[in-house]
């Protein structure tokens, strides 16, 4: 059985969903449809609205409504300390776990020559202009730790220095709460090498 054009082009577009599949897209089309065009028509605002409204804050460069966002905005975070990050979604998550008050400045991505990823495309001058000239004395790393964050972490540390900055990486390694026996041996390596003295 074939759908009609429309039909066909609603699915279309609900598999450029990340995770959703043919199958997926056809239910969640034929569920709007039948049984709530209510829910349907307001998707479809939401995402024309969003799709136009939502652009990148020109000085962090994490999603924002406003040319500077509210975090950037914010009288009361520090502008001395800067934690650098791979996306958007990895501000929402520092800014949820609560306890970092400095200021954000968002890679698009980390460094992957084979993708054709060099610092150009992933802001890093962005970076060194936001940096420079600033109140910025110490800048996180907290790229993700794969082996193409670590080296894009490294590469930035590499710039970062000679300016001045003082420069750290998040730790990582050891979930609080977890047992060292069920965590992985990469996990373990990076927690070991992570220590921090006790004084
Ligand atoms: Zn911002």
């Amino acid at each position: 059985m074939s759908f009609s054009p429309l039909i066909r082009q609603l699915i279309d577009a609900l598999r450029g969903l990340p995770g959703v599949g043919p199958k997926t897209a056809q239910r969640m089309a034929l569920h709007l449809l039948e049984r709530n065009r209510e829910a349907g028509r307001q998707l479809a605002h939401a995402l024309e609205a969003a799709m136009d409204g939502v652009g990148y804050c020109s000085r962090c460069r994490t999603l924002s409504e406003t040319e500077i966002c509210e975090l950037c905005r914010d009288p009361r975070r520090d502008d001395s300390l800067l934690c650098v990050l791979q996306s958007p979604a990895d501000v929402w998550a520092v800014e949820m776990a609560g306890s970092f008050r400095g200021r954000y400045f968002v890679l698009k991505g980390h460094l992957s020559p084979i993708d054709g990823l060099g610092p150009e495309e992933i802001g890093v001058p962005a970076l060194l202009e936001r940096v420079q000239g600033s109140e910025v004395a110490e800048v996180i790393l907290a790229t993700n730790p794969t082996v193409e964050g670590e080296a894009t972490a490294h590469y930035v540390a590499g710039l970062l220095k000679p300016l001045g900055i003082s420069v750290s990486r998040i730790a990582h390694g050891v979930p609080l709460g977890g047992e060292l026996e069920f965590i992985d041996g990469g996990t373990l390596a990076h927690a070991l090498a992570g220590r921090t003295r006790i004084d």
